[in-house]
């Protein structure tokens, strides 16, 4: 739990219609003297003579960041950061340089967190020939950035209105937010940390008065401490006086080149160390374990064991791939939706989140990514709401998939992987153990943690987070009753390739999912039966499975097609179609010997979409960093939603209560 909410009242979220994700263009280009400038604002992005100068000076000096880094924390974590106006990231490749070669930072600094806000982001293509510009203009200056440059521009694409986690360094965490600032800073998810600094940069108040509006000033200090810094290159008055009156006191101090003044914060108070999580005796790490060993388990170890964490799997099953994580391809898919909704944004967020994941683990050698891209026919996947193809154009625009003339949609970032080759590679970590054929384990809270007791001949454990991430786990240990979870069967057929199929390079997606020939084999995914594994019929299954290929792709004739092996796995879907991702029960308030479950699971259809980032979601909030979520996209996901539902009926309907 963050402390300093103790100390502020946080404005409601409040839930924002759009009829687009699209983000409103910047009007931005590179004028005849190679300097960016906006139309929108009638104002170029950086200083002409300086860029780099006077980024250093206004904000990483007007921050005192280096020294602060020295010093011991404020609170022990993140180092956060929250700029508004991120524009070409200047002043972030500059603080990212700044972390990495101070050597002698404080040991209590365990990362810096950026928090970039930007509502009209530039196109990667003015970025770059933005930077060549500097690089011209200032040689070895931008040469030094060269190397972060290159790094934040692969991540560069798709940048529709959401939360987007684009680098995820070992200690460096950046998240852009596409939105109107004062929206994204009203919807921040609820407990994340307040920030250290602010790096106020937005287009002056004469320019953009929709960013400087008073609401503003009240939403920066809701997310600081008394020990939070400003700076900003303007040193208008009304600024000033905001912010001082909002708890940010600032004074002016000496401006960049031209400019004689800018603000920066006055003395910072002296913050005593935050209460924290229970202390652990010096040197002890922290250990988790975690139910469940397909994506979602592995995933979640994973994340955790980056964090520094010791974590142990166990999982009833003889190996990997027992459940659906077992089927030997899974398709990258991004689940569509007609309306820009806080939905459509989780599972862009996610679908992009793992995209990047996925290919900086095949970069390092860990796994194989087969980028094949995804044709898929409008019928697909959302079988109860038909997708509409001008709805789907106006949401999300171009960037993500292309229309073709029949109504296929072709998405270049789609691919397939093997998740038991996934789960395998990410728990080859040394900090994963993993323990197979375990029996049912019991729980208790403790005071320092939860007591497990997995197999009798073992010495029980004491685990600092417990993580559910099994939907039969969940199912069996009665906790959050009221989220019911639905099980349907999937059979995927393994067939030997024909002709006629194995002329598809890509994924082809309509009411069956063909995948590209691997070792002569091609699988058909799948059946969608609405009853337990135990209960389907594998023949039958397999004869639909090829009846559907063959009319999905027009064959002549099925016997071409021959049934190698199939894979019977269940999927598991709550009744609202979201996943549960999040911690149960809500922490009570101040309570140290109260140790929430963590629970990833409900992952549907697009578990290797959904599982890398709930993982993400899950090791952030276990510890105490900022989720790349916002409130309303936190509570849409949040494992106790059923519950709470059913606690509104039951107040809105006292008497009908009292019947049952
Ligand atoms: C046929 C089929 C095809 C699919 N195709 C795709 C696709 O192309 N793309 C996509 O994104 N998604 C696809 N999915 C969905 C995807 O497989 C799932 O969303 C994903 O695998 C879920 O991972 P998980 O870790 O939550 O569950 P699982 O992979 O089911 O893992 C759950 C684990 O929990 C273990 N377990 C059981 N009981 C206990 C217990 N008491 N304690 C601890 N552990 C326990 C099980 O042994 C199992 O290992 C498909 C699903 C099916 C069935």
């Amino acid at each position: 739990m963050n402390p300093w909410h103790l100390f502020t009242v946080m404005t409601p979220p409040d839930t924002h219609e759009r009829q687009s994700l699209k983000p409103e263009d910047p009007l931005a280009e590179c004028d005849s003297g190679q300097e960016l400038r906006s139309e929108r604002f009638g104002d170029i992005y950086a200083s002409t003579l300086d860029p780099i100068g006077e980024s250093e000076h206004v904000f990483l000096n007007g921050n005192q960041l280096q020294q602060r880094w020295r010093e011991a924390p404020e609170r022990a974590g993140h180092f956060y950061i929250g700029e508004l106006g991120f524009g070409t990231g200047l002043n972030f490749l500059l603080t990212w340089k700044l972390w990495t070669e101070t050597e002698d930072k404080n040991p209590g600094w365990r990362g810096l967190h950026y928090a970039g806000f930007e509502a009209f982001p530039l196109s990667a293509g003015l970025v770059e020939a933005t930077h060549k510009n500097w690089l011209r203009q200032t040689g070895p200056d931008f040469e030094a950035l060269q190397p972060y440059a290159k790094r934040l521009l692969n991540q560069w694409r798709c940048l529709l209105i959401g939360v987007h986690r684009l680098i995820h360094d070992k200690s460096v965490i950046l998240d852009l937010h596409v939105d109107d600032a004062n929206l994204a800073l009203r919807q921040r998810a609820k407990h994340s940390p307040p920030m250290n600094a602010w790096f106020l940069d937005g287009f002056s108040p004469r320019r953009n008065p929709e960013l400087w509006q008073p609401e503003l000033f009240s939403l920066l200090a809701e997310h600081s401490t008394p020990a939070t810094t400003v700076a900003t290159y303007t040193s208008a008055g009304h600024v000033r006086r905001n912010l001082s009156e909002a708890g940010l006191p600032v004074e002016k101090a000496r401006g960049w080149g031209q400019k004689r003044h800018m603000l920066v914060s006055k003395k910072r108070a002296d913050i005593q160390s935050s209460p924290q999580l229970p202390l652990k005796d010096p040197g002890e790490r922290r250990k988790a374990l975690v139910m469940g060993a397909g994506l979602a388990g592995c995933t979640v170890a994973h994340a955790l064991a980056g964090r520094g964490w010791q974590v142990t799997i166990i999982d009833p099953a003889a190996g990997f791939g027992a459940g659906g994580s077992g089927i030997p391809q899974l398709a990258l898919r991004l689940r569509l939706f007609n309306t820009a909704s806080a939905a459509a944004q989780i599972y862009l967020q996610a679908y992009l989140f793992t995209h990047r994941w996925l290919i900086r683990l095949a970069s390092e050698g860990k796994i194989d990514w087969h980028g094949t891209q995804i044709r898929q026919s409008p019928t697909a996947m959302n079988k109860r709401k038909p997708l509409n193809a001008e709805r789907l154009k106006q949401v999300y625009g171009t960037a993500l998939f292309q229309a073709a003339k029949d109504g296929t949609l072709r998405f270049p970032m789609g691919g397939w992987v093997d998740p038991v080759e996934l789960c395998q590679a990410l728990c080859s970590d040394p900090d994963i153990s993993i323990r197979f054929n375990t029996a049912e384990p019991t729980f208790k809270a403790e005071q320092r943690g939860w007591r497990v007791q997995t197999d009798k001949e073992r010495p029980s454990e004491l685990a600092d987070a417990l993580i559910i991430a099994s939907p039969q786990a969940l199912d069996k240990l009665s906790i959050l009753n009221a989220a019911k979870l639905e099980f349907t069967t999937g059979i995927s057929t393994a067939v030997s390739s024909s002709n006629e199929t194995d002329k598809h390079r890509h994924i082809v997606t309509g009411s069956r999912s063909l995948f590209p020939v691997r070792e002569n084999t091609q699988l058909i995914s799948a059946t969608y039966q609405r009853c337990r594994a135990a209960a389907s019929d594998t023949r039958a299954a397999n004869q639909e499975n090829l009846t559907a290929i063959a009319e999905m792709l027009q064959l002549s004739s099925i016997p071409p097609l021959r049934v190698l092996s199939h894979y019977q796995r269940e999927r598991a879907n709550t009744s609202d179609r979201m996943p549960l991702i999040g911690r149960h029960p809500e922490p009570a308030p101040e309570s140290a010997s109260n140790h929430p479950i963590f629970i990833s699971t409900a992952h549907g259809s697009t578990g290797l979409a959904t599982c890398p980032f709930a993982a993400e979601l899950i090791a952030a909030e276990i510890c105490g960093e900022t989720l790349p979520l916002t409130e309303e996209q936190r509570l849409l996901l949040d494992p106790n939603r059923f519950e709470r539902r059913v606690q509104k009926k039951a107040r809105a309907h006292p008497s009908e209560n009292r019947k049952s």
